[in-house]
C-alpha cells in the first residue's frame, strides 16, 4: 500500500490533516507527518531530516506520496530525497496537490490499494469538486435559445466545462450513468457534475451512485467540469455519448412508464398473507412486460431474507478484508450473469450488469462501508447493509419514477454481497464466509425447487418485483411465466425476461401476492393480464393461442440443425452474427451453419486499452474453436459513429455516421488494423476464417486494406509464425457507392456481405438510430432492394460469394425477397436462426424470383410488404 507523508509548517496542522485522512483511508493506511520545528519559541517551519524520517517510517515498495503546504516545505521535501537511499527515490513522488483535499483523496485511493501514480492523480484532482461547486450554480444555466451543448476551453483560472441538455427520454438512468462513469474513469481526469436544473451537485462523475442520485431527467441541463491532463478529451467523449442518446435506443421510454409503480416493495408488500387472495376467475390487469402466453401453477417466489448481524466488529481489518472478498465474489457472479444473458439475449440487454459491477467499486458505498467498519466498529455485513440502505434511500427520494425504481438494482446488488458475507439468513449466529459458495441462493432456489417448484413441474413465478439477477437466473424449463405485483415494463428484470423469451406481466398490484401456492394461473404477456383459476373457456382460448405459438417454435427448433433448403432444393447458408465466443454456444445450439459476422468491436469496446495481438488471437481462436470447423467471417474493427473507443479519443464529428468509421478508421490507425489482421491470420492458420472490411466506399480502400493484410502476413512469416496459404477477404457493402460500383470491386475481393442496416440508412438518408426517421431506413424499400439485386448479380457473374448480414436477413418477411434476388447466404442473431430456416424451407425459389421482380418494380415499402403477404 502506498504511504503518505504530510509536510507542514505547523505540527498541529500536520496532525489534524493526518487525522482527517486516516479516517478516509482506513486503519491500515500509513501516514507520516513532518510538521514544525523542534525549536522552543520558534515552532513553525520545516525540516528535511524530519521529512526523510517520516518517509522512512511509511516506506513500502509501493512507494510514498509526499504532500506539502507551502514555501520551505517544498524545499525541505526536495532536500529530504537527497538524504534517502538512491534506489528508493524513484518510488517517492512529491505532489503539488492541495494539502487537505489532496491528502483526503490520496488516503482514499491508497486505502483502496491504488498504485502510486493513481494515488498521486487522485490527490492532484482533488480540487475539482470544490471548484465546480463554487463556480457552478443554477444561475449559470444556458438561457433559452443558447446552444444545447457548449465546451468552454480551459483557461489558467478555470477548468474546461461542458453543458449538456439531456435529451434521452429516460434521463440519466442506470445504464447511461454507468457509461458516463466508465468514460470518466477511462481518462486521466476528474469530472464534477452538477444538475443545473435541479441545483443538485456537484458530484464526482466516477461514482455511479453520486451521478444517478443527481436525478437527471429528460430536458435537465447538466454541467460537467473537468480537470486533469485529459480534461478536453474526456469532455469530448462524454459529448459523443450524449450525441448517442446516452447509449439508449432513441425511444426507450414506453408510454406506460409514467404510471408504473416505481417504489421498492416494502416488507408488507412481500408478505403474501397480508393480501387477500383474489377470487377464482378474477382477471388482474397489469402491464405487458414480455410477450407470450403462459398457463401454469402459481409459484410464489420466497425471498430468503438476508439479515446483517448487529454484533460489533471483532477485528476491523479482517472485516474490511471480508467485505472486499465478498465484493470480488459478487463481481465474479455478475460477470457470469452478464455472460449468460449476453449469450442468451443480446449484449445491450446484458449491459445492465455493467452498471451493477460499478456499484461494487462505488466510493459512495465503499466510503461509508469502510467508515462503518473502521471508524464505527460495525461488522462487515452491517456496515455494508447500512451503506447500501443509505444510498438506496437517496435513489428512492428522486422525483423521477424511473430513476426511483433503480433502487431495486442497488438493493439487489447489495443483497448479493450480503449473501457472500452471511451464511445464516435469519436467526442463529451468522458467520462471515470468505468464499462465494453459490450463485444467488434466491435464484438458485428457483432452479432447485425451494421456491415451491417441484423439479420438472413448470410454474408461473409470482413475485413482488424481479431483480435482474433473478431474471437472469430463471430456468426456462421450470418457469413458464413471471407475474410481478410491482415494477414497470422497463425495469431491468422485465427487460431481461423479455430478452430471455419468458412471458411476463408486471405492475399487477398487491392482490397478486395473495395468490396461494399452486393456484392455476393464466398469464397473457401481450394483454398484460393474469387470470386467477381461469374458467375453462378462457383457458381454452389462451391455450389454443399458446399451443399454436409453441408448435411453431418447437417445430423450428426441432429442425434447427437441419440444413435450410428451399422447396425446390436450393441450399441456403444460415449463419449467426456474434460479438464474441460467449455468443457462439447459443449460435451453434440454434443451428448456425457458421458465423457470418463476428463484430470484433466488442472486444475493443470492453477494455480500457487497445487489446494486444495476443489477446485478440485468444479471443478469435475461442470463437473459431466454439464453431467446431464451421466457417467464421471476422469483421475488422467497426468503430466510429455510435461506437467510440475510450482509449482512442477521436475528434468530435458533426456527422459521425458520415465520418471516420469502419475501414476509414482502420486505415488511419494502421497499428490497430495490423495487430488485428495478424491475430486473425494466426487463427486462420488452423481454422476456416475469412476477413471482412466494414464501411468500404472506394476501390482504393479495398486495395489498401488488402495491402495491410499482406503486410501483416509478411511480418508473421518473418517471425516464423504459421500463416494460411491463402485467406479470403471480403467487404461489407453498406455504402451506396460500393453497391453502385460493385463490378469494380470484383477483382479485388473474394466475397461481399451486404450490411443492409447501414445501406438502408445511407440510401434513404435516414439515421437508423433516430426514432423520428428510423422507420424510413427500411431495408425492404425498393431502392435498397435494387442495390441488393445489383450486388448479387455482379457477384454471381464475377464468381464471388454474396451474403446479407443486416437485420433483414433474419426477418421471415424479407427472406423470400432476398432469396429471389439471388442471395443464398444469410447471417443473423442466433435466436432468429430456427424461424429463418423455416422461412427458407417454405420458399419456392421460382416463385421468390417472381416476387423479387415485382418488389423491384414496387413504389414503396408498403407495396413490397403487400406483395409478400399476398404470396405468403
Ligand atoms: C449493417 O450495417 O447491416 C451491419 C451488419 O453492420 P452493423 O449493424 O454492425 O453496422
Ligand atoms: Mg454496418
Amino acid at each position: 500500500m502506498v504511504g503518505l507523508v504530510l509536510v507542514c509548517h505547523s505540527a498541529t496542522l500536520a496532525e489534524g490533516v493526518a487525522e482527517l485522512a486516516a479516517q478516509m483511508g482506513g486503519q491500515s493506511l500509513r501516514i507520516g507527518v513532518a510538521g514544525g520545528l523542534d525549536q522552543p519559541g520558534n515552532p513553525l517551519g520545516t525540516d528535511a531530516v524530519r521529512v526523510a524520517r517520516a518517509i522512512e517510517e511509511v516506506w513500502s515498495e509501493d512507494g510514498v506520496l509526499v504532500l506539502m503546504d507551502l514555501g520551505s516545505a517544498v524545499l525541505s521535501a526536495e532536500l529530504a530525497l537527497d538524504l534517502l537511499p538512491e534506489e528508493r527515490r524513484d518510488r517517492i513522488l512529491l505532489t503539488e496537490a492541495p494539502l487537505v483535499e489532496g491528502a483526503v483523496a490520496a488516503a482514499v485511493a491508497a486505502g483502496l490499494g491504488d498504485s502510486l501514480q493513481k494515488v498521486a492523480e487522485e490527490a492532484r484532482g482533488a480540487l475539482a469538486a470544490k471548484a465546480a461547486h463554487l463556480t457552478a450554480s443554477p444561475a449559470s444555466a444556458a438561457p433559452d435559445g443558447e446552444p444545447r451543448r457548449e465546451v468552454e476551453p480551459a483557461t489558467a483560472a478555470q477548468a474546461p466545462t461542458l453543458r449538456i441538455s439531456v435529451e434521452s427520454s429516460l434521463g440519466l438512468h442506470l445504464r447511461p450513468a454507468a457509461l458516463l462513469v466508465r468514460i470518466a474513469a477511462g481518462f486521466a481526469v476528474d469530472v464534477a457534475i452538477t444538475n443545473l436544473t435541479s441545483g443538485k451537485g456537484p458530484v464526482n462523475a466516477r461514482s455511479l451512485n453520486a451521478v444517478a442520485t443527481l436525478g437527471v431527467r429528460y430536458g435537465d441541463e447538466i454541467l460537467l467540469r473537468a480537470s486533469g491532463p485529459q480534461a478536453q478529451e474526456a469532455l469530448a467523449a462524454i459529448g459523443r455519448l450524449a450525441d448517442d442518446n446516452w447509449g439508449d435506443p432513441h425511444s426507450a421510454r414506453s408510454p406506460g412508464d409514467e404510471g408504473a409503480p416505481a417504489r421498492r416493495p416494502g416488507p408488507a408488500d412481500a408478505d403474501a398473507a397480508q393480501a387477500p387472495p383474489p377470487a377464482s376467475g378474477a382477471v388482474l390487469q397489469g402491464l405487458p412486460a414480455s410477450p407470450g402466453i403462459a398457463v401454469g401453477a402459481a409459484r410464489p417466489l420466497r425471498a430468503a431474507s438476508v439479515a446483517a448481524p448487529e454484533d460489533p466488529s471483532e477485528d476491523r481489518d479482517a472485516d474490511w478484508t471480508a467485505l472486499q472478498r465478498a465484493l470480488a465474489a459478487t463481481g465474479d457472479d455478475i460477470r457470469r450473469a452478464r455472460a449468460s444473458v449476453a449469450g442468451r439475449a443480446s449484449d445491450h440487454d446484458a449491459a445492465i450488469f455493467d452498471a451493477h459491477s460499478l456499484f461494487l467499486e462505488d466510493e459512495e458505498l465503499l466510503g461509508p462501508a469502510r467508515a462503518g467498519i473502521m471508524r464505527d466498529g460495525k461488522n462487515a455485513a452491517r456496515a455494508w447493509a447500512d451503506a447500501v440502505a443509505a444510498a438506496a434511500v437517496a435513489w428512492e427520494t428522486l422525483d423521477d419514477p424511473y430513476l426511483r425504481a433503480r433502487a431495486v438494482d442497488l438493493r439487489s446488488v447489495g443483497d448479493q454481497v450480503l449473501r457472500h458475507l452471511v451464511t445464516a439468513p435469519s436467526g442463529g449466529a451468522p458467520q462471515v464466509r470468505p468464499e462465494a459458495a453459490s450463485l444467488w441462493p434466491r435464484v438458485a432456489s428457483l432452479d432447485a425447487g425451494a421456491a415451491g417448484l417441484e423439479p420438472g413441474v413448470a410454474g408461473i413465478v409470482v413475485a413482488p418485483d424481479l431483480t435482474p439477477a433473478e431474471a437472469a437466473g430463471l430456468d426456462r424449463a421450470q418457469v413458464v411465466g413471471v407475474a410481478c405485483a410491482f415494477g414497470g415494463p422497463t425495469s431491468h428484470g422485465a427487460i431481461l425476461a423479455r430478452s430471455l423469451g419468458i412471458p411476463a406481466v408486471v405492475g399487477v398490484g398487491r392482490a397478486l401476492l395473495g395468490v396461494a401456492e399452486g393456484t392455476p394461473l393464466a398469464l397473457d404477456g401481450e394483454a398484460g393480464t393474469v387470470t386467477i383459476d381461469p374458467p375453462a373457456a378462457t383457458l381454452r382460448a389462451l391455450e389454443d393461442r399458446r399451443a399454436g405459438r409453441a408448435r411453431d417454435e418447437a417445430e423450428a427448433q426441432a429442425k434447427a440443425h437441419d440444413p435450410a433448403v428451399t422447396r425446390d432444393g436450393v441450399l441456403v447458408h444460415v449463419a449467426a452474427n456474434v460479438a464474441g465466443h460467449e455468443d457462439v454456444r447459443a449460435a451453434v445450439a440454434a443451428g448456425a451453419d457458421g458465423v457470418g459476422l463476428l463484430r470484433t468491436e466488442l472486444l475493443f469496446l470492453e477494455t480500457d486499452h487497445p487489446p494486444t495481438e495476443d489477446e485478440q488471437e485468444r479471443a478469435y481462436r475461442a470463437v473459431a474453436e466454439g464453431l467446431g470447423g464451421r466457417p467464421l467471417t471476422l469483421r475488422t474493427l467497426d468503430v466510429g459513429a455510435d461506437k467510440q473507443l475510450p482509449y482512442l479519443p477521436l475528434e468530435r464529428e458533426r456527422n459521425p455516421n458520415l465520418g471516420l468509421r469502419g475501414i476509414r478508421l482502420g486505415l488511419r490507425h494502421p497499428e490497430l488494423l495490423c495487430a488485428q489482421l495478424r491475430a486473425a491470420l494466426r487463427v486462420a492458420a488452423d481454422h476456416p476464417l475469412r476477413v471482412m472490411f466494414p464501411m468500404v466506399a472506394t476501390v482504393d480502400e479495398a486495395q489498401r486494406a488488402r495491402e495491410a493484410l499482406e503486410e501483416a502476413r509478411a511480418s508473421l512469416i518473418a517471425k516464423g509464425a504459421p500463416v494460411p496459404e491463402r485467406i479470403e477477404i471480403g467487404i461489407m457493402v453498406e455504402v451506396p457507392a460500393a453497391a453502385l460500383m460493385v463490378e469494380a470491386f470484383v477483382p479485388h475481393v473474394d466475397f461481399f456481405s451486404l450490411g443492409t442496416n447501414d445501406l438502408a440508412q445511407y440510401v434513404l438518408a435516414a439515421d437508423r438510430g433516430n426514432a423520428a426517421v428510423a422507420a424510413l431506413a427500411d431495408a425492404l424499400h425498393p431502392a435498397v432492394l435494387r442495390l441488393i439485386e445489383r450486388v448479387a448479380r455482379a457477384a454471381a457473374e464475377g464468381g464471388r460469394g454474396v451474403a446479407v448480414c443486416g437485420e433483414m436477413a433474419g426477418d421471415p418477411v424479407a427472406i423470400p425477397v432476398l432469396l429471389g434476388l439471388g442471395i443464398a447466404e444469410l447471417s443473423m442473431a442466433a435466436a432468429r436462426i430456427p424461424p429463418a430456416k423455416q422461412a427458407v424451407r417454405a420458399t419456392d425459389l421460382a416463385a421468390a424470383r417472381e416476387l423479387a421482380a415485382e418488389a423491384l418494380a414496387a413504389e414503396s415499402v408498403a407495396e413490397v410488404r403487400r406483395l409478400v403477404s399476398r404470396r405468403g
